[in-house]
Order: structure tokens, then sequence, then C-alpha cells
């Protein structure tokens, strides 16, 4: 007597997780890491203040190991399960704020605003753009002096 009732009790309890966990997957299939959420709000903030205001639903962001020890961050596109921006765990873990807005900011630029790289330089031998690769010659200094202009150039 005592187990048909547990039996019809557990397949309920069983029932009711596959439907919550269904429908919570629904919620959660875009997600990002607490601890980048403070850029991703900056930079639609930064990108609202320049008249640009941008959809960011279906874009997820993590902390991970990349390997390679020369990729700090990486975007990737597709097109159902959204784009993902993801940062080296072991930059993350010592890199001051504006290397992270720094490295953030450059993958949300192709994740969300479809850049791709501009190596162009100054005379003055800086970057241009914050959507240089890396690889290329130009000076980047990114800080609380050069950021609204680097940003402007972002988001123009
Ligand atoms: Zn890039």
């Amino acid at each position: 007597m005592k187990r048909f009732p547990f039996r019809s009790y557990l397949a309920v309890a069983v029932a009711v997780l596959l439907v919550s966990s269904c429908s919570k997957d629904e919620v959660t299939e875009f997600f990002v890491q607490t601890e980048l959420q403070p850029y991703f709000d900056s930079f639609v903030e930064e990108a609202l203040l320049r008249g640009k205001p941008l959809d960011m639903t279906k874009v997820n962001g993590v902390i991970d190991d990349i390997e390679g020890t020369q990729v700090l961050g990486r975007c990737e596109q597709a097109s159902e399960s959204g784009n993902y921006v993801t940062v080296d765990a072991a930059f993350w873990s010592k890199a001051t704020h504006w290397e992270k807005e720094y490295v953030i900011f450059h993958e949300l630029g192709h994740c969300v605003l479809d850049r791709r790289h501009l190596e162009n330089q100054n005379p003055d031998g800086t970057c241009v753009s914050m959507m240089q690769s890396g690889t290329s010659d130009c000076r980047m200094t990114y800080n609380a002096q050069t950021r609204s202009k680097y940003l402007d150039e972002l988001f123009k």
C-alpha cells in the first residue's frame, strides 16, 4: 500500500522537474556571467549616449579558459544560439578595470556591432580604433584619458 502512492508522487516530482528545467532553459538560453554584466551594461549605456540603441538579447558572455596565451577574448557568432563573448579566465584574474573593459568592448564590437578589425594608425603612432587586432604596429593605450575618443570611434 505504501509503495504505490510513493511511486506516483515520484513520477509527478520528476515530471515537474522536467517541465521546470525546460522552461528554465528557455529563460536562460542567453546569459551573461555576473562578473561581465557591469561591462555589458556600460557598453549599452555608452552606445545609447552616442545615439545607438543596441539589442543585446542574443549575446552570451562567459569567462573561460581560452587556449593560446595571446588570446584574451573571443567572439563567436552563431545564428540560433546567439553570439558568444568569451574572456580568458587567466587574463581576467589579473587584468585591470581598463584592460577588462577594453577586451570586452572589443569583442562586443565584433559580436554586437558586427565590426571587423581596423589596423589604421594616427600620425603619432597610436591606434585609430580599439578594433585593432593587436598584431599591427599601432600603439594602443586605453584609459580614462583615451576612452571617450575610442568609444566615439567604436560606436560611430
Ligand atoms: Zn578582434
